[in-house]
Formats: structure tokens, sequence, C-alpha cells
């Protein structure tokens, strides 16, 4: 279970930390980016100036978006405005969508980051499937501690703990 629920790396900050110089640390050459609370907060519509520079800060790297969320409009405008190739419907953690991000990024698994705020969903799939996960917190969200108290992310701190992951 640790396995596929530990994230190789928890960055205890939004997405913005995810930096030239930890890519480089890691040896990651491409990211692969859940969207909801991981680029954009649940209602918001499009990504903000921050994650908008963010993005245009690693543009050297090829990105893909891979979220679960079935409104296609509502994904494919961020993903316009970002300029990132994206699949929606995703329902990580099933592997189906993300190794089609994987294989048009055709880079060798570890060197590929799957980014994302969930464990369940976007960290069990990246593990699945080999490549480098990364958890983040969501945009504006400051400690792990502080986390929205769904019972689902209850869920997943204690799921955690159990894999001895501290957040
Ligand atoms: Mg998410």
């Amino acid at each position: 279970m640790r396995r596929l629920l530990a994230p190789n790396l928890v960055l205890p900050h939004s997405v913005t930390a995810l930096t030239a110089g930890v890519m480089i640390r890691h040896h990651l050459r491409a990211l692969i980016l859940d969207v909801d609370n991981t680029l954009v907060a649940d209602h918001e519509t499009l990504a903000s100036p921050a994650i908008v520079a963010w993005v245009e800060s690693m543009r050297g790297y090829p990105m893909w978006l891979v979220s679960n969320n079935f409104n296609e409009q509502r994904i494919g405008a961020i993903a316009q405005q970002l300029n990132i190739p994206y699949h929606c419907r995703a329902a990580k953690p099933s592997r189906r969508r993300v190794r089609q991000a994987v294989e048009a990024l055709n880079l060798p698994l570890e060197s590929i980051a799957m980014v994302g705020d969930r464990l369940l969903t976007d960290t069990v799939v990246g593990n699945r499937l080999g490549l480098f996960t990364i958890l983040v917190l969501p945009p504006g969200a400051t400690t792990f501690q502080g986390w929205r108290s769904a019972t689902l992310r209850t869920c997943e701190r204690w799921l955690a703990r159990q894999v001895g992951v501290s957040l």
C-alpha cells in the first residue's frame, strides 16, 4: 500500500513552488498536472495570474493536464488559457488517460512528474505507472493542516499516516 500511496515528493506549498530547480534535482523532464485544486480552485473557471506566470516559467518542460472533471468546457477553457494539451474525465486512479499523456510525452517514466493534490487519485495513478509523484497543496493553501476537512481528505490524511507519509 505504501508503494501506491506515498508520493516521491511532498511539496508543502501550492504548485508554484515546483521550480526548475526541483525539476533538475529530481532529474525530471516533463509534467502531468491535475487541474482542480492543483492549478485552480474547484469553482474557478480560469487560472490565476500567478498560475499563468508559473506555467510560463516552466515552458521548457512539456506539460499535459489530466483531470477527472467531467466538465469538458471548463477544463478545455483552462487548457486553452494555459496552452497545454489535456484529457478530462480521466477517472484517476485509472491509468488510461494518464498513460495516453505519458505516451505522447515519449520520455522515460521516472523523468515524468505526476503532480496533484490528492493521494487517492493523482499519487496512486502516478505510482501505478512508475512516474515521479509530487503531492502539492491547493492554490492559496499554506499548510496540509489547513486543508479542507472534508471526509475524503481526512481519510487521506489518515491513510498517509498509516504509510508513514507526514503531511
Ligand atoms: Mg485535484
